[in-house]
C-alpha cells in the first residue's frame, strides 16, 4: 500500500467535481486503504479523493478509533444551529481559520462494497463530514471564511507558507 502525494491548494484537481463511483471493486478498496494510510501518515482527520489527485466520490476519515470510508455521499440533513471553530485542511498545511459549519450533519452514501451507509455527527465529526463532501464538489474551506480571513489566507498562500508551514496552530485538519 503506497502513500499517495497530497495535492496542495493551487492544484486544479482541488477545484474539480469528483464523479460518482460505479465500480465497487478491489481497485476502489485499494484506493480507500491507500487514502487511510496517507491520512494516518499525515496525521489528518480526513481526506477526500481529490486531495490525492483522484476524481472519484470517496473520502475517508480517522478520528481516533472512528475510521471509515464513505462513497457517493450526499447531505441528508444539517442542523440550523451552527458551530464556529478553527479548521484546517491537508491541502493547506499550517493554515487554520475560524470556519462556520452546521453543528450537526447527516450524510447518506454507500461503503466500499456498495452497501448503503449513513454517517452523522456533531461538532468535529459534523465539521469533518461537511468539509470532505465539499472537497468532492471542488469547494474548499477558504470559500467559507469571513472576508478578512480569506484575504489573510490568500496573503499567506502567496507568501509561500503552504510549502513552509509554521507550527503552533490548532484545529482539526480535514
Ligand atoms: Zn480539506
Amino acid at each position: 500500500m503506497p502513500l499517495l502525494p497530497i495535492r496542495l491548494f493551487g492544484d486544479p484537481v482541488l477545484r474539480q467535481r469528483a464523479v460518482e463511483v460505479t465500480e465497487f471493486d478491489d481497485d476502489l478498496r485499494r484506493l480507500a486503504d491507500d487514502m487511510l494510510l496517507t491520512l494516518h501518515s499525515a496525521a489528518g482527520a480526513a481526506i477526500a479523493a481529490n486531495q490525492v489527485g483522484v476524481l472519484r466520490r470517496i473520502f475517508v476519515w480517522e478520528l481516533g478509533e472512528d475510521r471509515g470510508a464513505l462513497v457517493n455521499p450526499t447531505v441528508e440533513w444539517t442542523s440550523d444551529e451552527t458551530q464556529d471553530g478553527e479548521e484546517g485542511c491537508l491541502s493547506f498545511p499550517g493554515l487554520y481559520f475560524p470556519t462556520v459549519r452546521a453543528l450537526r450533519a447527516r450524510l447518506q452514501g454507500v461503503d466500499v462494497h456498495g452497501e448503503p451507509r449513513q454517517e452523522s455527527g456533531e461538532g468535529v465529526r459534523a465539521r469533518m463530514l461537511l468539509h470532505e463532501l465539499d472537497h468532492l464538489n471542488g469547494i474548499l474551506f477558504i470559500d467559507h471564511l469571513a472576508r478578512h480571513d480569506r484575504k489573510e489566507a490568500m496573503r499567506r498562500i502567496r507568501a509561500g507558507e503552504l510549502e513552509h508551514p509554521v507550527d503552533g496552530q490548532e484545529g482539526p485538519v480535514v
